[in-house]
């Protein structure tokens, strides 16, 4: 909600937690541009302690209860892909457990399920510490550098362990791979020779992020202006499924790249947000016009003559635009984000 000048934002009641943007891989659609050649950062001990702490006064079960999982309830691990730092992972799973927060899940590519016995184990020592659930991602993209295997090996021993608290992202690909009898990784060209276009028109493919520019040729694409009168303030301001990243910015919902704040101190984030000191996140709270005409005064803006596939894409490019320029606004973080793009 926007009263005057200032943003409130509402208390976190899902949410996501990453480790790290370092990934095993570097998928094409990634909302937060994660990939290996991110900087080797990692999420502290400290930091998760203290944003674990705060985020467990809010954290809401899922609806079946506190032992299951939903895609947007409770707490969910990830990254980048948190398998990497498998201790920090179990480390942050315990702590989260022992805060009492509910319905924790981690999300993974399943890069590291090289092995039935090692799946297993993993799985284990996490269901031990108080996972109560795994997420694991199929889609055209992961399977790109994930071989399928592994991805099948997951659910099947995740399933298991876990029983009805696996979440395969999205069922509709697991299918689609497994009739399609996919061995090893699957270029993405490969798999629209194989499958067409058919199965990406049921797959939820949001247009943000890296997916804007490395699939852009798949979406129809408009006019900046097409986009002005529209304000984002009710996706700044959700309390339900917000991301904190490693370096803790507090990040709404999908929004990579913006942050609303420190993360450790959540009273300043919900107890409203001057927009004065915050321009970028005035603009969008207001209309993604103003913005537009700010980075085209105030930095040469100029419009992508090929359009834009969503209001989040033209959103992104100018801030990609203000970043490469200066370092002035706090609410454009992490900067590296906006490096790994393309
Ligand atoms: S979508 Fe997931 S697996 Fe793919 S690069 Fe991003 S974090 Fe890694
Ligand atoms: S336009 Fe920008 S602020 Fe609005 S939802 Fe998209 S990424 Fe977030």
């Amino acid at each position: 909600m926007r009263i005057g000048g200032k943003l409130y934002v509402s208390r976190p009641i899902s949410a996501g937690i990453f480790l790290s943007y370092k990934c095993s891989g570097e998928c094409r659609h990634c909302m937060y541009a994660c990939s290996s050649r991110w900087s080797d950062d990692w999420i502290s001990e400290k930091d998760l302690e203290e944003v674990l702490s705060q985020l467990s006064a809010f954290i809401q079960p899922s609806p079946l209860g506190p032992d299951k999982v939903g895609i947007n309830y409770g707490l969910h691990i990830t990254g980048g892909e948190p398998f990497l730092k498998f201790k920090l992972l179990l480390k942050a799973v315990r702590i989260a457990h022992e805060l009492g927060i509910p319905s924790i899940f981690v999300e993974t590519n399943c890069f590291w399920c090289t092995t039935d016995d090692i799946t297993r184990k993993r799985f284990l020592e996490l269901k031990d510490a108080g996972l109560n659930g795994v997420l694991i991602s199929v889609n055209p993209f992961v399977v790109e550098h994930v071989p399928f295997e592994r991805i099948d090996r997951a659910i099947r021993i995740g399933r298991d362990i876990f029983g009805a608290n696996v979440l395969v992202y999205q069922e509709i690909f697991y299918e689609q791979f497994k009739s399609l009898g996919v061995r090893g990784t699957l270029s993405f060209e490969e798999y629209l020779r194989m499958a067409g276009f058919r199965g990406l028109m049921f797959a939820e493919l949001l247009p943000m992020g890296r997916a804007c520019y490395r699939l852009g040729h798949l979406f129809e694409k408009f006019p900046a202006r097409y986009f002005f009168g529209e304000s984002c303030v009710a996706d700044l301001t959700r309390g339900w499924h917000v991301h904190v990243d490693n370096y803790c910015n507090f990040m709404p919902g999908y929004c990579g790249g913006i942050s609303l704040g420190d993360a450790r101190d959540l009273n300043s984030i919900c107890g409203g947000i001057d927009l004065e000191e915050r321009p970028i996140l005035k603009f969008l709270a207001r209309d993604l016009k103003e913005l537009f005409e700010f980075a085209v005064k105030k930095f040469g803006y100029e419009e992508r003559r090929d359009g834009y596939v969503s209001k989040c894409h033209l959103c992104l490019d100018i801030r990609r635009h203000i970043v490469m320029r200066t370092e002035g606004f706090e609410e454009l973080g992490p900067r590296e984000f906006y490096f790994h793009l393309e």
